[in-house]
């Protein structure tokens, strides 16, 4: 007797499912972003210009002021974090929603690490101190930065393959 239940084949043109250790034991899955900075790929929509990804911090600081023109959504698996624009202070557990429309700055007060799941829809168009608009991450900027930092470890540039649709 089989243990699968039985099933219709997928659609023709439907995309593959994903599953990945999300806090992974190699390293090198944790591309730098910025000194003490890292972002783990787990998702990359090209279609509907998106992404999922896991931020880790090791240092206390302003890691940048952003604005978002789509939704992100946050689920906090370790450590600390806020925006000095609001009174809350993200923890272990939290969900946070961060509307469209917002510019707020993240900050982190510990040196301990924090590690915070992000789908990030759209963008983040980031503001220098005088609130201006000074560059931008998107689905494609952030496949690019895989493609260099698994390149430069010796994954292979495509080694990022695996978690676009
Ligand atoms: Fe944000």
């Amino acid at each position: 007797m089989s243990a699968m239940p039985e099933s219709l084949p997928p659609p023709p043109y439907a995309v593959s499912d994903l599953v990945t250790t999300a806090i992974p034991d190699d390293e090198r899955l944790w591309v730098p972003q910025a000194p003490n900075i890292w972002f783990r790929p787990l998702f990359f929509n090209t279609v509907q210009g998106e992404w999922v990804n896991l931020l880790r911090v090791r240092r206390s600081g302003v890691l940048s002021r952003h604005r978002h023109p789509a939704p992100v959504h946050g689920y906090v698996i370790k450590g600390t974090w806020r925006y000095l624009e609001h009174n809350w202070i993200a923890k272990a557990g939290d969900y946070v929603f961060e509307p469209p429309g917002e510019v707020h700055t993240l900050t982190v007060d510990s040196d301990d690490e924090m590690i915070t799941l992000f789908h990030v829809c759209g963008a983040l168009i980031y503001f220098d101190d005088q609130h201006k608009a000074c560059g931008y991450d998107d689905v494609h900027t952030k496949i690019e930065m895989c493609r260099r930092h698994f390149e430069s470890v010796g994954l292979g540039a495509d080694y990022v393959r695996q978690f676009v649709r």
